[in-house]
């Protein structure tokens, strides 16, 4: 009751001193704080989808894109904002990885396509993602870090040579690579739940993920965590809360037949390119071959 008043206020007070205010959230149904308004957000993706598929490129597999276009537009119908336009895009990138861009804009790594075993993994994480979107975190993200930049704006002009360290990727690629928090991924892990549960799939699949990672990062033997996982519950939590919310969506749906889908994603990947693709140049003999400009010089030895 006191919080809720002090928001109001806050609110208020923020608003004339902004010129933005609060806005609902559309998952919790919750007034927050924002600077920015569906519009600016919606032209903040706009802006910067160009910028994430000119630094990634994207996956040259139109079937594949089809596809997740397809599974993307039907979840994000059953979502808590199905009126955005949301766009679906495989990037050309070997790093497992998967994000969101405010507005409706999914971004999927080759290297993840590749990683999952079956349709209902790949629909949790989609899922999760589209999670970020609803739940509007970059947009409270990008408050949080508009309130900390005026530090280091007033930083920069105090120090003027400061300024060349600020901004080392373009504003597109920073909205994509931002991370969200623990408690934000908590959320989308929820809501990546509902929304694969709504859409016919069996959501406990989305642990057996989770594992897949945790395997593959013991095998690489790397002290590199992937960004997916960097800024996000530990791998043992996300699977018990996920094992437990998919019974309880099962349960609320009636869900008897949940699809797994093994097969057809699968064949789906099958012949997909894991690691560097060969195309962007290879080293064999000592000799550098770049087959699309069709370029091959030796190497120096050492
Ligand atoms: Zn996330």
């Amino acid at each position: 009751m006191k919080i809720s008043v002090s928001i109001k206020r806050f609110c208020f007070v923020g608003s004339i001193l902004l010129l933005s205010g609060c806005a609902m959230n559309p998952v919790t149904g919750r007034k927050q704080f924002v600077l920015i308004s569906e519009a600016q957000e919606i032209a903040m993706g706009k802006e910067s989808d160009p910028q994430v598929i000119a630094f990634f490129g994207l996956y040259d597999n139109p079937t594949l894109q089809k596809f997740i276009t397809e599974k993307g537009l039907e979840m994000a119908a059953v979502s808590h904002r199905p009126n955005l336009n949301y766009e679906f895009k495989i990037v050309d990138s070997p790093v497992i990885n998967a994000f969101a861009v405010p507005g409706g804009y999914v971004y999927f790594t080759r290297g993840i396509m590749a990683q999952f075993n079956n349709e209902a993994e790949f629909a949790g994480v989609l899922g999760h993602e589209i999670g970020h979107i609803t739940a509007r975190h970059s947009v409270i993200q990008q408050r949080n870090a508009f309130l900390g930049q005026i530090g280091i704006i007033a930083g920069v002009i105090l120090v003027p040579e400061l300024a060349r360290f600020v901004d080392p990727l373009s504003y597109g690629m920073q909205l994509a690579l931002m991370s969200f928090g623990r408690d934000a991924e908590r959320q989308s892990d929820k809501l990546g739940v509902e929304y694969s549960s709504r859409i016919g799939y069996d959501a406990s699949e989305m642990a057996g993920f989770f594992e897949t990672l945790e395997r593959q990062q013991a095998a690489s033997g790397t002290q590199e965590v992937p960004e997916f996982l960097s800024t996000h519950p530990s791998p043992e939590e996300r699977q018990t809360t996920v094992e437990e919310l998919a019974i309880t969506w099962k349960d609320k749906l009636k869900l008897t037949n949940a699809k797994i889908n093994r097969d057809s994603y699968l064949k789906r990947i099958d012949g997909m390119i894991v690691g560097e693709d060969p195309r962007n140049g290879f080293v064999e003999n000592g000799v550098f071959f770049l087959p699309t400009l069709k370029i091959l010089f030796p190497i120096p030895v050492g």
